[in-house]
């Protein structure tokens, strides 16, 4: 789905989605599943988008928990998050050919950036993808390396975090395996 500021302008565009809509809309899903490697186990999104003026306002507010793995010792891990925020797209020039030049002198490109506003995105002439905006939302949660005991992360089983051991067919330690025998 592509959404632009000229259509937007005439109506709003309005996403809702939680655990037991996601099954009925796939694509909702998929983008999700892209940015957090699993479909969401809770989940409510709201996702509001509206023009302001050659912006595309996207007024985010989603709470989700997912499985997940801990970096250090693999276990399952259930990450919680929730957040309300709002992001901004503005178009993006270079791919902008669609426009002539006398077209982009009328716009007023110039952005007042307010602490508020800071995520600014850009799209493209043919429009800004729904899609990249709700797996972009997902993997901006997602931490880079998850450890048991952090904060917004639960043990799905009772334990302690370790480091797995070379002798453990840990895929991401394979190459870093001899390492562990120098002791
Ligand atoms: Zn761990």
């Amino acid at each position: 789905m592509r959404l632009d500021s000229y259509a937007l302008q005439k109506r709003k565009v309005k996403i809702q989605a939680n655990k037991e809509l996601l099954e009925q809309r796939a694509w909702i899903k998929d983008s999700i599943v892209l940015a957090l490697g699993s479909v969401p186990e809770q989940l409510e999104l709201l996702l509001l988008f509206s023009a302001d003026g050659e912006r595309i306002r996207a007024e985010v507010k989603v709470s989700c928990a997912y499985q997940t793995k801990c970096d250090r010792c693999l276990s399952e891990l259930i990450h919680q998050f929730e957040f309300e925020r709002t992001m901004f797209y503005m178009p993006d020039l270079q791919t902008g050919s669609v426009r002539s030049l006398k077209e982009l002198d009328q716009i007023d490109y110039e952005v007042e950036v307010i602490e508020d506003e800071l995520d600014i995105g850009w799209y493209p002439s043919t429009g800004l993808e729904v899609e990249a905006v709700i797996s972009e939302i997902f993997a901006l949660e997602k931490p880079l390396q998850m450890h048991c005991h952090d904060d917004g992360l639960t043990r799905v089983e009772e334990g302690e975090c370790f480091f797995v051991s070379a002798e453990m067919p840990a895929k991401a330690n394979n190459t870093l395996a001899h390492l562990f025998n120098l002791e």
